[in-house]
């Protein structure tokens, strides 16, 4: 389920490579390479994010 959301890094904000996706990271290279802390009000887009996904009917059906 997961590695179906579209990731971005949590420090940053920037859109995740495809390896890091693959591997669920939270931050990117850089900010793991830096020590980048987590922004709290990118972990909260991120939880909407996959909280609107969840809701999202499955794709291919049309809307009546
Ligand atoms: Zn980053």
């Amino acid at each position: 389920m997961l590695r179906n959301l579209e990731l971005f890094c949590l420090s940053c904000g920037r859109e995740m490579a495809g390896p890091l996706r693959r591997t669920a990271s939270l931050r990117c290279h850089d900010c793991r390479e830096s020590g980048e802390p987590i922004s709290f009000e990118l972990a909260l887009r991120a939880r909407k994010v996959a909280e609107i996904r969840v809701i999202e009917p499955p794709a291919g059906r049309t809307a009546a």
